[in-house]
């Protein structure tokens, strides 16, 4: 992939550019109280860059939408107030107007804008000749290409102060995250595009606050540059995303509990390294639950054939053939014996059970 971006440090003045860079603030705006106590809060503790969602792209209607416009003057308060730059989301012109017309400081773009080339476009063409640090979060889908396709569309119209938001990626099935990390997509975006910083967005691959933590470690251990962590003065009366959010204090301590650990090249390789192989495994994993799937299938259709003719489902002898046969297979391919066996032992019985349920079948 032929990838040719021109980008500026990101840097704030009075910010340590040393890493971790953090942004924290509510998922919403909902007031100014609510702003204001967030942000002096956030501040007693050292932090700078002050994060609100003013338009929020919520999944279904009749949820809080965001205060919209109104919110503005309330950030303009925390940034002449209390010194930090804010941040915000756009998804439209009309918002990236509003917003710099109100002196935010750093834009982002949301999942779902990523994944939409047209609205990035426009986004892009309404912030020709501005100076603005714009952050990218990934595609709701997992496409390094799409959300590397935005970099440049915003690189194209003047944007160098780029970065990149990993916010995990929208998955059908249910896992312990709300948004699947797969930590492969950003490593990848980073060995393409190494000077373009990255920083994750735990809150909403978690979903909730018990994962943050090992969440954020884990970003740093991959040598990310930053977090953006969703942080309200009440979390648990949030309007959005409550489950997510954190106490200023909270992430306080998140933060000093972190462990940072230097960043040396032969550290990065040895954790992609093991990124790449533990994501090896992962497919070896679904290669088997595509096999267990395919031969209880099997084991079905054996129980049918079993029930028309009459034939009972256990015959010890084929099962006492089965495992034998195993065994010395296994010993061939260096694989313990006990470890086979119960491996069997369990897949024979999963196999009896579907059967039986054929069996009992009107
Ligand atoms: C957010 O940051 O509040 C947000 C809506 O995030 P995302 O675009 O990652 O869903
Ligand atoms: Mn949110």
């Amino acid at each position: 992939m032929n990838i040719s971006l021109k980008l500026d440090r990101f840097e704030f003045k009075g910010v340590s550019t040393e890493k971790p860079l953090i942004m924290a603030g509510p998922c919403s705006a909902e007031t100014e109280d609510q702003v204001m106590d967030t942000a002096r809060q956030l501040r007693s503790y050292g932090i700078h860059i002050y994060r609100a969602g003013l338009w929020k792209p919520r999944t279904r209607p009749d949820t809080f939408e965001g205060v919209g416009k109104e919110g503005l003057p309330w950030l303009r308060r925390v940034k002449e107030e209390l010194g930090m730059y804010t941040a915000t989301e756009v998804a439209n012109v009309k918002h990236v107007y509003d917003a710099l017309k109100a002196g935010i400081d750093i834009i982002w773009l949301g999942a779902r804008t990523t994944a939409n080339p047209f609205a990035v476009q426009e986004i892009a063409d309404s912030l020709r000749g501005v100076d603005l640090p714009v952050l990218v979060k990934n595609p709701v889908n997992p496409d390094v290409e799409l959300w590397i396709g935005a970099f440049e569309r915003l690189n194209r119209a003047g944007i160098t102060k780029l970065a990149a938001i990993h916010r995990g990626f929208s998955i059908y099935s249910k896992t312990l995250y709300r948004n699947n990390p797969q930590w492969e997509i950003p490593i990848e975006l980073k060995r393409l595009i190494p000077e373009l910083p990255i920083l994750t967005d735990p809150s909403h691959i978690c979903g909730s606050r018990e994962l943050l933590f090992e969440v954020s470690q884990k970003a740093m251990d991959l040598d990310f540059d930053g977090l953006i962590i969703e942080t309200h003065c009440n979390p648990d009366q949030a309007l959005s995303d409550a489950q997510q959010q954190i106490t200023p204090e909270n992430l306080n301590k998140l933060i000093k509990r972190m462990v940072l650990r230097s960043a040396s090249i032969q550290n990065n390789v040895l954790l992609s390294t093991l990124e790449d192989l533990r994501h090896e495994i992962d497919k070896y994993d679904d290669k088997l639950m595509d096999i267990f799937e395919h031969r209880m299938a099997v084991a079905r259709k054996i129980g049918e054939y079993k029930k028309q003719n009459n034939i009972t489902i256990l015959q010890t002898s084929r099962w006492d053939e089965i495992l034998r046969n195993k065994i010395e297979q296994a010993a061939k391919k260096g694989l313990g014996e006990e470890f086979i066996i119960k491996v069997f032992r369990a897949i024979h019985e999963e196999s009896i059970n579907h059967q039986t349920r054929v069996m009992n079948e009107e």
